[in-house]
């Protein structure tokens, strides 16, 4: 399936050619199975849980199992709402009790990150800050001269022109090296069921991004997170060491 291909949707226009199975173009409302999205293939192939029974007995996508899948074409644009709408589904009773545990204790656990960070680096009380994805570093510095240096993790950002949550895993425009780690974050999702850590980009406000934000904190076991306004919303990075700029 070429990744490059092009598709004239009625609603969108021109767009990529993205393939999910037919149970996906039918009902969007269920878990998605797929590759991690890469710079190469942003919307890979997806299929259903059905499907993935038929997946795993191959453990990919061949000749044996591929005459079973019915793929449908949309265009990159219905792709992603249709992944979007996966997180309609309700979860089943071990995944909403971990993702309620996750969050209640990721939550306060970046509360207290925070107090602490503050109360020993006061972040805050610094004139500027400026982040450098080539170093992966986050430099709070007065009058030109450097305080408290982070070694940073861009977590995702939220959009206020679309209200929506992008993870950083699936946002290509980052570098990899600030980007990968958030993949741990990713896998976790995936293990456990959770879409919203698993779906690239999601209906979101600015709380949903706090919220992503301290999981991502804890399950990196990060020291921390800060926000950054952009142009059109906010970016957030997991504070993966802070120090005292010598
Ligand atoms: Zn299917
Ligand atoms: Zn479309």
């Amino acid at each position: 399936m070429a990744g490059q291909a092009r598709v004239k949707c009625r609603k969108h226009g021109d767009a990529h050619t993205t393939y999910v199975c037919a149970h996906l173009a039918e009902n969007p409302v269920q878990r998605w199975y797929s590759d991690v999205p890469t710079e190469r293939k942003r919307w890979p192939d997806a299929w259903c849980s059905r499907c993935q029974v038929e997946f795993l007995k191959e453990g990919e996508w061949n000749e044996k199992n591929e005459q079973g899948l019915v793929a449908k074409i949309l265009c990159h644009e219905c792709y992603e709402a249709a992944q979007a709408r996966s997180l309609e589904r309700p979860l089943d009773g071990p995944a909403a009790r971990v993702a309620r545990a996750l969050t209640e204790r990721s939550h306060e656990a970046l509360r207290a990150k925070q107090r602490q960070l503050e109360a020993k680096y006061g972040l805050g009380r610094h004139k500027r800050w400026d982040w450098d994805q080539a170093t992966g570093q986050l430099v709070f510095s007065n009058d030109g001269v450097p305080a408290i240096a982070c070694d940073i993790a861009f977590v995702g950002s939220v959009s206020t022109l679309s209200d929506t949550w992008l993870w950083s895993w699936a946002n290509f425009s980052l570098t990899e090296s600030v980007r990968s780690p958030m993949l741990r974050v990713r896998e976790f999702g995936e293990a456990q069921d959770l879409p919203r850590l698993t779906v690239p980009k999601w209906p979101a406000g600015e709380a949903d991004g706090w919220e992503m934000t301290a999981i991502a904190v804890e399950i990196l076991g990060a020291s921390g997170a800060y926000r950054t306004p952009s142009k059109n919303g906010f970016t957030f990075l997991a504070l993966l060491s802070v120090s005292r700029v010598q």
